[in-house]
């Protein structure tokens, strides 16, 4: 395709990144099953290594079928790069890798999924890096936490569990003042609702385990470069601006320019970290990808509607879904996320904890899994599972208290899924 930006998003959900295999023909994107590449002879071998030309050497650092699904999710965020990963924790890992060292810190939102908060709690200090957490709707206090040490701000669009909707636009306004880099986790909004990169962020962030791939058959990640940002205005990211010791003295930033960072993330990040995702996964993501839109919209159409007769039942106590207009960010939906606010909400059952686990138990189309963004509709009950960790301020501030549960609403029909909670409401709150 020559100039891509030019088609709409269900055009490129299909074709960005993909054009028919050179050696067969094949119409699908082959899966590249191979680990290694035959040079074609020993000059060729040396430019790749010396990044001087662009082509395959290993596949932990590069693989066709992993390529274009890189290709195909920067094209969707509006981003130069991306680097796929084997997972979306890789990916926030490996998204900090290029801008951190020993004694470093960033400021993450208080509302992030729960592993998120245990990896940058605990996991990150044995690397040196620290977290400071702050509640992102109060802008003079993410301001006060920055210091002079502090290398990436890092939020979710859509918060997970649900409910939240992060100011995209204010906190990068506050980023790009500090001269660092926002870091959005759009995992639960996916490209088609949010473009974190339109709103000012610099990199994105994806777990594509869960609405890209869609349908919960394989774990990945993805860190996407805005190729906005100028690492050589300051002194804070001496791996991009500097010679880079990890490869013979390289600089990034004079040498590829606004795809510095994504050349980063393979070169070093990749090749020495080994976070890889697999041609496999690629090949189920990419599947994915080809339908996102179709789905998301009916992921949020129902989501509208189950979350609209849950607020009216007597038997539940409160919903947070974003796109109800009881909710306090309904207003920021039409500014994030304009079409819509996504298929993840909390709502409280009365009854607290025991009805929460009695619910759970009673659902026979929603499944009780500790996953999000499939097909299939999904529910959890937070507390106890992925935010259990979690001590129980932090659970309140997530939105994870004890007496909520978490839901995925999935692509069934609806009138199935009103149905279902209403039969396990009953037997929750008899
Ligand atoms: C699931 C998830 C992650 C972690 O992704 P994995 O693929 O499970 O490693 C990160 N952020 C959000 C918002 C998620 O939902």
């Amino acid at each position: 395709m020559t100039n891509e930006t030019d088609y709409g998003f269900d055009t490129l959900q299909i074709h960005a990144g993909a054009r028919p295999d050179p050696a067969t023909g094949a119409r699908q994107t082959p899966i590249y099953q191979t680990t290694a590449y035959v040079f074609r002879d020993a000059d060729h071998a040396a430019a790749l290594f010396n990044l001087q030309e662009v082509g395959f050497i290993y596949s932990r650092l590069t693989n066709p079928t992993v390529a274009v699904l890189q290709e195909r999710i920067a094209t969707l965020e509006g981003g130069v790069g991306a680097v796929c990963c084997s997972s979306g924790h890789a990916a926030q890992i490996m998204a900090l890798f290029p801008l951190m060292g020993p004694g470093k810190n960033i400021i993450a939102s208080t509302r992030l999924y729960g592993g998120t908060v245990t990896q940058f709690s605990h996991t990150i200090k044995r690397f040196g890096w620290s977290c400071t957490f702050v509640d992102f709707d109060d802008l003079d206090a993410v301001k006060a936490a920055i210091n002079d040490d502090t290398r990436a701000i890092f939020g979710e669009a859509i918060a997970n569990p649900g409910g939240y909707i992060m100011d995209v636009r204010a906190i990068a306004d506050i980023a790009d003042e500090a001269g660092i880099p926002l870091i959005v986790d759009n995992t639960t909004a996916t490209p088609f609702l949010c473009r974190p990169i339109d709103l000012g962020a610099t990199l994105v962030v994806h777990s594509t385990t869960k609405y890209l791939t869609g349908n919960g058959t394989v774990t990945g990640g993805c860190v996407v470069d805005s190729g906005k940002f100028d690492w050589s205005a300051n002194d804070k990211f001496p791996s991009l601006s500097q010679p880079e010791p990890a490869y013979h003295g390289l600089k990034f930033h004079e040498t590829f320019g606004n795809l510095a960072y994504t050349f980063h993330g393979i070169a070093i990040g990749l090749r020495d970290l080994g976070m890889t995702m697999n041609p496999q996964a690629a090949h189920y993501t990419l599947m994915g990808t080809e339908t996102l839109s179709l789905r998301m919209e009916r992921h949020v159409e129902n989501a509208e509607k189950i979350a609209a007769w849950l607020e009216k039942d007597e038997r539940v106590d409160f919903v947070t879904y974003a796109g109800l207009k009881s909710s306090p960010y309904f207003e920021r939906v039409a500014k994030v996320c304009p079409r819509g606010a996504g298929g993840l909400f909390t709502f409280a059952v009365k009854g607290g904890y025991d009805a929460c686990v009695k619910l759970v138990n009673a659902l026979e189309i929603f499944s009780h899994v500790a996953n999000l963004g499939d097909t299939r509709s999904l529910i959890i009950h937070s507390a106890s599972t992925t935010h259990r960790q979690l001590s129980a301020e932090q659970q309140e501030a997530a939105g994870a208290g004890p007496g909520v549960v978490r839901v995925s609403i999935g692509t069934e029909d609806a009138d199935d899924l009103i149905a279902d909670l209403d039969q396990a409401l009953s037997k929750a709150t008899s």
